[in-house]
This record gives C-alpha cells, sequence and structure tokens, in this order.
C-alpha cells in the first residue's frame, strides 16, 4: 500500500485522556460531557492522575501516544492543562517526547496563548471540530463557531503545528450538494494533513432525533448522503489525501498513530469519565459516565477499581477484527486472521467472501482482504456477511 506502512504494523500502547465538559452541547452529540460551568477543573485533573496511577500496571509498555479527548479539551486552563501533562509525565516516569501527542479543540477556544501552551507542553497534532464551513448550518447543530472564526483558528494554528486534522460532516440539516461541496473546497484550500468525516448519526436521546422524529428539521435524502460521500471521497483523492480508513484521510505519513492503535487492536489505557481502555488481548474496561461519581471516586477511594470490566468471547474477538481491520485500507491480514483463529475460521471468511470478491467490491492479494471502491460503498453489508 502507498502511505506510511510503519504506522499500520506498529504494537504500541496509547493513553487516552477524557475531557468532560463542553460550553454548550452541540444537538447531534452523544459523547459523555457535562456544562463547563460545572467544571471543578482541579479536581478533575487530582481525579485523573489518581486513575493514572491507581491503574499503571494495566499497560505492559510506557504509552508512546497520548490523546486527549472529549468533551472540550480545548477548555483547559492553562495552569490546569501543565499540571495534567507534567503529571501524566511524572506518573509514566517517561523520557522520551510523545510519538503523537493529540488534543481535540473547538475553533473558538484557539489562541496564540493557548497554541503556545499546548507545544510547549509536547502537544504534536491537533484535531479540531469544524463539521461546515457554512454558517446556517452550524448555527441549526448549535456550534459555538461560525465559518470565519473555524478559518481564523486554523490559520493561527498553522503557525504553531505541521498535524492538522479537521472533522467534517454529512447529512446535516438544510446541507445540500452544492453546501456540502463548498464545505469540501474550503477544506481543501486550508489543506490539512489530515481529514475525519463523519456521516450524521441519529442517535437515542439527542435533540436532534427527537427534532427529526417531530418532522421539525429536515435533512438530505439517502442518496444525496451516498453522492455527498462519493463527492468527498473522489475531490479528497484528487487532491493527494489517502483514505486509510473509511472515515479518515490523510496526506502520506499523517495517519493518526492513537486512532490506529485502536482498530489494530493494540493496547491503551483511557482515564476520566466514561473513558474505555483494552489491555491488547481480550480484556475491555469501561468507566461510567458519571463525572461527579469519578471525582468523588478518586478523590476517597483509590483501592476498588471504578470501572466495569468485559471479556471478549472468541466470537467477539473475531467480529471486532474484522469491523476494525476492514474499514482500514490495508484490509484484514488473512494469516493473522487465521493464526488468532484457525483454519476453519479462515475458510468460512473465504467462503463469506467469494460473493463479493466476485461481483470486484472486495479484492484479495496475496494476504490480505479489502474493500474496493465500490465495497466501501456497501462496507456494513459486506462486513456483517463476512462474520456470520
Ligand atoms: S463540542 Fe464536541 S463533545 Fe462537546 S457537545 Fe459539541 S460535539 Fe459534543
Amino acid at each position: 500500500m502507498s502511505g506510511n506502512s510503519q504506522y499500520f504494523n506498529m504494537k504500541g500502547s496509547g493513553l487516552y485522556v477524557h475531557i468532560p465538559f463542553c460550553k454548550r452541547k452541540c444537538i447531534y452529540c452523544d459523547f459523555f460531557s457535562g456544562g463547563e460551568s460545572l467544571a471543578d477543573w482541579d479536581l478533575l485533573v487530582d481525579s485523573l492522575l489518581s486513575e493514572l496511577k491507581t491503574r499503571l500496571q494495566e499497560l505492559s509498555m510506557v504509552p508512546d501516544t497520548l490523546y486527549l479527548g472529549g468533551g472540550t479539551p480545548s477548555l483547559i486552563p492553562s495552569d490546569q492543562f501543565v499540571k495534567l501533562h507534567d503529571g501524566i509525565i511524572s506518573i509514566l516516569n517517561k523520557t522520551e517526547p510523545w510519538k503523537e501527542f493529540t488534543i481535540e479543540i473547538n475553533p473558538d477556544d484557539v489562541s496564540d496563548d493557548k497554541c503556545r501552551e499546548w507545544k510547549e507542553c509536547g502537544v504534536n497534532r491537533v484535531s479540531m471540530g469544524i463539521q461546515s464551513f457554512i454558517d446556517t448550518e452550524l448555527k441549526v447543530i448549535r456550534r459555538r463557531h461560525n465559518a470565519e472564526c473555524a478559518i481564523n483558528a486554523y490559520r493561527t494554528l498553522s503557525g504553531y503545528f505541521d498535524n492538522i486534522s479537521i472533522d467534517l460532516m454529512f447529512g446535516l440539516p438544510g446541507q445540500t450538494l452544492m453546501s456540502w461541496v463548498k464545505s469540501v473546497e474550503m477544506a481543501l484550500e486550508l489543506s490539512p494533513e489530515h481529514i475525519s468525516t463523519y456521516s450524521l448519526m441519529f442517535e437515542e436521546g439527542t435533540p436532534i432525533s427527537v427534532l427529526k422524529k417531530q418532522g421539525r428539521l429536515s435533512f438530505p435524502s439517502e442518496d444525496e448522503s451516498v453522492e455527498m460521500w462519493r463527492v468527498l471521497s473522489s475531490r479528497l483523492k484528487k487532491a493527494g489525501y489517502i483514505q486509510y480508513e473509511l472515515s479518515n484521510y490523510s496526506r502520506d505519513g499523517k495517519e493518526s498513530i492513537h486512532n490506529t492503535r485502536y482498530w489494530l487492536g493494540n493496547q491503551y489505557l483511557g482515564i476520566g469519565p466514561s473513558a474505555h481502555s483494552y489491555d491488547g488481548l481480550r480484556t475491555r474496561r469501561a468507566n461510567p459516565a458519571d463525572i461527579k461519581g469519578y471525582m468523588h471516586h478518586f478523590s476517597t477511594d483509590k483501592v476498588r477499581p471504578f470501572y466495569n470490566e468485559e471479556v471478549l468471547t472468541e466470537e467477539e474477538l473475531k467480529e471486532e477484527m474484522l469491523l476494525t481491520r476492514m474499514r482500514m485500507r490495508q484490509g484484514l491480514d488473512i494469516r493473522e486472521y487465521e493464526s488468532n483463529f484457525g483454519a476453519h475460521a479462515r475458510e468460512r471468511l473465504l467462503r463469506n467472501a467469494d460473493p463479493f470478491l466476485r461481483n470486484a467490491t472486495l479484492l484479495s492479494d496475496s494476504y490480505n482482504l479489502r474493500l474496493t471502491d465500490d465495497g466501501i460503498m456497501i462496507a456494513d453489508e459486506i462486513i456483517l456477511a463476512l462474520s456470520m
């Protein structure tokens, strides 16, 4: 494959830190976060560091990627940001710089001061939630920024960072193919190293799902959304981006190392309310989505675990491997699949793959099974069939 294949072959471990506060809630979002007015930053950072100390032994190697996600990590006040980062370094006894240190940010939090502070702490990748460059679309989903703010924020960031990722969304209320093309063109003009694109999802309980059920917002049809996806894919590829995962495009060598770890089943530790962890073998751990309970737990009880644990069965491991690897450009390594699950599982997989290989939605080179461009359009159907 083209692209920087060292990232895809790498085994390592990552640390994820969930910052559970947002200034206000976007109407489509089901990520766990509470209002910033509730934020006790000092207590949160103490609790995060306390959790890291108690769970360090779950990692078999020192993490070399750090990802601050949320919520809105760009809201962390300066002194708390330094305290959090220095605390992590000291607990991990880390001497090497981060291979990748990403912070998720909102455009209206970006300033020269913040950029300097993030950079001084070792941040080398920023991921900015822009979603759209059309003001009316941003307003209806209750983003805090407008297009001008996002463009200015991007220009400020690019004075400090050479690895910037932006998020774009399609299927938004009121979005048309023409307005989507405008957003994509604007993104290409800015020319970030990485672009993540998401189709709007209607998660249970989000305000946007309620508004949809009530018929109070209009959305692009399924056909229009498919066309948006096609236009996006062809424009980005033409501009030299590599689609290294179904929703992720990057310049060569700028694939997200941390996120690739999730897809490759490497180990990672997630700390903070609602954070998830995986031991790289078969144990998943999930912290409850409870900010108060989390902070109370780590300021009083440092012995009992806060997380819930799940040990994956053979069948679940198989499904997960199919789901994550088939989303990646490199596809599924059939030898690895066989070595994990046996020759019988391999035969069944190839039997299930046969119709898709024959209609050219799947491709099999010497050792890998992967989606073709036509296969990407029906990825869910293929992955489901492969796992039968
Ligand atoms: S800023 Fe991000 S995490 Fe917060 S509500 Fe909006 S989409 Fe969700």
